[in-house]
């Protein structure tokens, strides 16, 4: 099941960043930061209670303005609002209500979505300051009173959040529905694909300010297998304004990330690789999911017999922290190897929950060891006593072995390319957990 969201809202420096921070704490990211990634602290894990949910930080909303960055802003908010299950609203202590926090409390209320109302900077221990009983007035219930700096206050905050989310609620498709996630830049061509997919030209919805959107999903059933085709083009109106938010587009894409099986990673042939690029396929690569790498627009590329295999070898490098992923070059204009994109995204995703047995694990790891030993440091060696599959999606393998610290980073890497050699696992990350015994 996708993860919950959290949008935290509020206007500009009441301190949403500051308690975003402090909620998704040392879980900055779950897995180690990819080296050559770049990254948007907006959209994070935050576990509370042995449950975890998504937190994302919508940069400030400021509701009667024309300038152009926070009309950005707004859209963002938008987009998190829509999304999130819960909404916290952040006020701050010290200037006490202001005329927007109650143009954004009507907005919020207007969405329909559960609001905890959350009073920062309240910092000073002791009982709640008589300045805190104004925030009543907002018609948002019981504020929570909480200092992001200090920490103070921040479990009853999420324990109030959590009140309102269902851990259990089903899941939306069934189980052998693949869901994918076109995901790219601006422009790279994600709604041409979808629309050559979808067989048709859908409607465009264009987005009124203000106005609720709910993403739809492009479903596939028939000959090509099953798919859900999770909508990131979303929202869009063909101005300059909105095709330069990129870091709108980044935490759509990220959501849509959290949501998938498989995410196909578009490139546009024509720009090449870019920032914004490495930090969407960074992203699903530490979340491990299966990707594909898809060069779009290659119709429009003038080729001769070299081009692919120069274009492939450029992009290796730029991908080199994700060098399981194939590349496909396609053309979402005209169609050119779509029917390829199906297949590989089975492929991919088969080999993202695939299950290998103790014993043939065991077999590469004896052969492995055998082939170049394992490391030493000052006298003593690496003994890697038994390796066992500890979950899928990814892959993730237990090592146990006698020094954790003596099994480096390229003992690592070789022990997972012969894993690879032997079992394949195109298309998805893996993850080696090392465990010291004795
Ligand atoms: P944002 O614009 O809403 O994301 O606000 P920031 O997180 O950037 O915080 C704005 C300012 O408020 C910064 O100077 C923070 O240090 C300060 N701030 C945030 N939380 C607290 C708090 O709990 N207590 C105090 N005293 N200051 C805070
Ligand atoms: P999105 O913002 O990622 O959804 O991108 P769009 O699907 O709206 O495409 C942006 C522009 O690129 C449009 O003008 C498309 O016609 C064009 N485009 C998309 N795919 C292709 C392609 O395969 N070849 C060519 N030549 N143009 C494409």
């Amino acid at each position: 099941m996708s993860k919950p969201i959290i949008a935290v809202v509020g206007r500009p420096n009441v301190g949403k960043s500051t308690l975003f921070n402090k909620l998704i704490g040392k879980r900055l990211s779950i897995v180690e930061d990819t080296p050559g990634v770049t990254r948007d602290r907006i959209y994070a894990e935050c576990e509370w209670l042995g449950k975890t949910v998504m937190l994302v930080d919508t940069g400030g909303i400021e509701p009667k303005t024309d300038d152009i960055i926070l009309a950005q802003m707004r859209r963002q908010a938008q987009l998190a609002i829509d999304s999130a299950d819960v909404i916290i609203m952040v006020v701050d202590l010290k200037t006490g209500v202001t005329a927007t926090d109650h143009d954004i409390a009507l907005m919020l209320q207007k969405s329909g979505k559960p609001i905890v109302l959350c009073v920062n900077k309240c910092d000073a221990p002791g009982g709640l300051p008589a300045d805190f009983y104004e925030f009543y007035n907002l018609g948002l219930g019981d504020p929570v009173a909480v200092s992001s700096v200090h920490g103070h206050g921040t479990g009853d905050l999420l324990d109030e959040c959590y009140r309102h989310i269902d851990f259990d609620r089903p899941e939306e498709y069934e189980p052998d529905f693949i869901k994918v996630a076109v995901i790219g830049k601006p422009n790279v061509g994600k709604s041409s694909l979808i629309n050559k997919i979808a067989g048709e030209d859908r409607v465009i919805v264009s987005d009124i300010a203000g106005t609720t959107r709910d993403s739809t999903d492009t479903v596939i059933d028939d000959e090509r297998g099953r798919f859900v085709f999770i909508d990131t083009a979303g929202i869009r109106r063909k101005s300059r304004v909105d095709e330069n938010i990129e870091r709108y587009s980044v935490l759509r894409s990220y959501m849509a990330v959290d949501r998938s099986d498989v995410c196909v990673i578009m490139i546009d042939a024509l720009e090449g690789f870019t920032e914004q690029d490495s930090k969407i396929a960074g992203y699903a690569h530490e979340q491990g999911k299966a990707s594909i790498i898809v060069v779009n627009k290659w119709d429009a590329v003038e080729k001769d017999g070299k081009t692919m295999r120069e274009y492939e070898k450029k992009l290796e490098q730029d991908f080199s922290f994700m060098s399981y992923a194939p590349f496909l070059f396609l053309s979402a204009k005209t169609g050119q190897r779509l029917e390829k994109l199906y297949e590989m995204i089975r492929v991919v995703n088969e080999q993202n929950a695939m299950r290998i047995s103790t014993g043939k694990l065991n077999d590469v790891l004896a052969y492995a060891t055998a082939r170049v030993q394992p490391p030493t440091d000052k006298g003593k060696r690496l003994k890697i006593y038994y390796m066992t599959q500890a979950s899928t999606r990814p892959p993730t393998f237990v090592c146990f072995v006698n020094k954790a610290e003596l099994f480096h980073f390229s003992y690592q890497r070789y022990l997972e390319n012969q894993i690879r050699e032997t079992f394949g696992l195109t298309g998805t990350p893996v993850r080696m957990v090392v465990r010291q015994r004795g």
